[in-house]
């Protein structure tokens, strides 16, 4: 597949950067080139915000059952191409192609769902206190929004925000991440060959520093959805703050996952072993603490290893799991097995370079047991596929370990014991959780966020908790 040369989208059209400068998306498989794309500056993002900006009203007045139909024309485009965005999906971020398929399904699903929801969009009427009274809301779009999003689910989260962003009525600045922005174009190719009209979706590339901060710091600006890191989270934070943009900020995670002496061994390994090691580790909700009873430890560890080194490393097109998205990923994953070692956990299985026939950025699944909680490959987000298993002799103190955490997106809890599985719900603090399920894996249907510094905790995505973010409600009094 020939590189692609690539522009921003903005109002309408596929337009040049003002800045010359291009930075090359490669195959972190084989370092073959992806795409080449505008390293746009701060000229360009204000562009694609003004086009926003003369295009909400327009859109905003657009009966919701048309803007509906204009993302449910998008999602069977999409749903057209599925099988090429796979593959470029694979080829730009590197996870194994049945993960890619299902992203691009997932982004395909969150299309058709939002595109029904537009027509519900309306307010609530509700029983007045006077008579000759109505008494009713009314929701209305909160105007011009920015979205920022990671490279992990590049076609997933971009959808998860645009599409309730317009359902609502919202016009719309995208930046997505530089390290995998191809498969955004193909979003916005449906949406504009599903006639969005002009400036309602503006995609710009570029750097976060540049790009990101320009929108982010904008008066234009009325809202911004960020997913990423929490350390970026919180420069777009203080940014928002400057202007008064509404924020909903999707950060790290370190996910735990308890296993109880009443959970079938077997069955746990494969829940802990595919939330840790699926999409190589970098999922925010990946399994990245497995805190395990005393009783089953040494069972669960060597049935853990057992299937990690079962997994068959290489190109996404080709192996079970991919390489890490770039060299510089992979060495943050290097450098946190070698002070996992330093730490004095005991590296079971994994942590080395494996010897995959491609230049590629592979390590191996990795597990370390006899982990403290205090060790820092227990406390920071590593983000790629290494688990920390941590024993423990109570529930009690598995709770205690699985809250130690300045994270708390997902949780799970595996155990046949329904008292101990409720228990786990009302006292972990984490934005989802989960019984006898793994940590990763989300329907589009209901609330996804986290708490601590997973998240600002102002607004939930998805589900009908994503409409609230972009949505404002105007009360009116009607006496006649
Ligand atoms: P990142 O480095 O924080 O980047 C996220 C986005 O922010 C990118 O588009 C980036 O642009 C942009 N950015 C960087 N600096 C910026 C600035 N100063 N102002 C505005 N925007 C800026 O995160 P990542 O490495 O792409 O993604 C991995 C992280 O995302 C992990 O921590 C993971 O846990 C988290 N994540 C969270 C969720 C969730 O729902 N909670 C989901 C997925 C991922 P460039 O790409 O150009 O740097």
């Amino acid at each position: 597949m020939a590189a692609q040369q690539r522009t921003n989208y903005c109002n309408g059209e596929w337009v040049e950067s003002e800045s010359t400068e291009t930075f090359t998306v490669r195959n972190p498989a084989d370092q073959s080139v992806v795409g080449e794309f505008p390293q746009s500056t701060a000229g360009d993002a204000e562009r694609a915000i003004d086009a926003a900006v003369d295009a909400k009203d327009a859109w905003a007045e657009t009966p919701g059952p048309e803007r509906g139909a204009v993302l449910r024309r998008a999602a069977g485009l999409l749903e057209d191409r599925a099988d090429d965005v796979a593959e470029t999906l694979t080829r730009e971020e590197g996870k194994a192609l049945p993960e890619a398929s299902g992203e691009v399904q997932r982004a395909v699903d969150i299309l058709y769902y939002y595109a029904e929801k537009a027509s519900d969009l309306a307010g609530e009427a509700k029983a007045p206190s006077g008579r000759a009274s109505r008494l009713r809301t009314v929701t209305e779009p909160v105007g011009v929004v920015g979205l920022i999003t990671p490279w992990n689910y590049p076609i997933a989260i971009p959808t998860w925000k645009a599409a309730p962003a317009l359902a609502a009525g919202n016009a719309v600045v995208l930046k997505p991440a530089s390290q995998a922005p191809t498969v955004v174009h193909e979003l916005t190719e449906c949406l504009d060959e599903a006639g969005l009209p002009d400036g309602v979706l503006n995609v710009v590339t570029g750097s976060g520093s540049e790009v990101g901060a320009t929108i982010t710091s904008h008066e234009s600006i009325d809202a911004i959805s960020f997913t990423g890191s929490s350390a970026v989270g919180e420069i777009v934070r203080e940014s928002a703050a400057e202007t008064g943009a509404r924020i909903q900020l999707e950060m790290g995670g370190k996910n735990p996952a308890v296993v109880m002496p009443s959970a079938d061994v077997d069955e746990a390994v494969d829940i802990v072993g595919s939330g840790a090691f699926g999409v190589t580790g970098q999922a925010c909700t990946a399994t990245s603490r497995a805190i395990v009873h005393e009783s089953i430890y040494e069972e669960f560890v060597e049935g853990l290893v057992d299937y990690a080194e079962d997994i068959d490393i290489g190109p996404g097109l080709e192996a079970d799991m991919g390489p890490q998205v770039t060299e510089s990923e992979l060495e943050g994953t290097l450098d946190y097995i070698e002070v996992g070692n330093e730490e004095g956990a005991t590296l079971e299985t994994g942590g080395s370079v494996p010897d995959v026939d491609a230049d590629g950025h592979y390590v191996e699944p990795t597990v370390f047991s006899d982990v403290k909680s205090d060790m820092r490959i227990a406390q920071e987000e590593i983000f790629g596929p290494v688990v920390a298993v941590i024993p423990v002799a109570d529930f009690e103190e598995a709770v205690e370990t699985a809250n130690d955490s300045q994270y708390g997106l997902s949780a799970s809890v595996i155990t046949d014991d329904l008292s101990q599985a409720n228990h786990f719900v009302d006292e972990i603090d984490a934005g989802v959780v989960k019984i006898n399920e793994k940590t990763t894996g989300l329907e589009l249907h209901v609330p996804f966020g986290g708490t601590k510094n997973s998240s600002s905790e102002t607004w939930r995505e998805q589900g009908d908790a994503g409409l609230d973010f972009f949505t404002t409600s105007k009360t009116v009094y009607l006496n006649y």
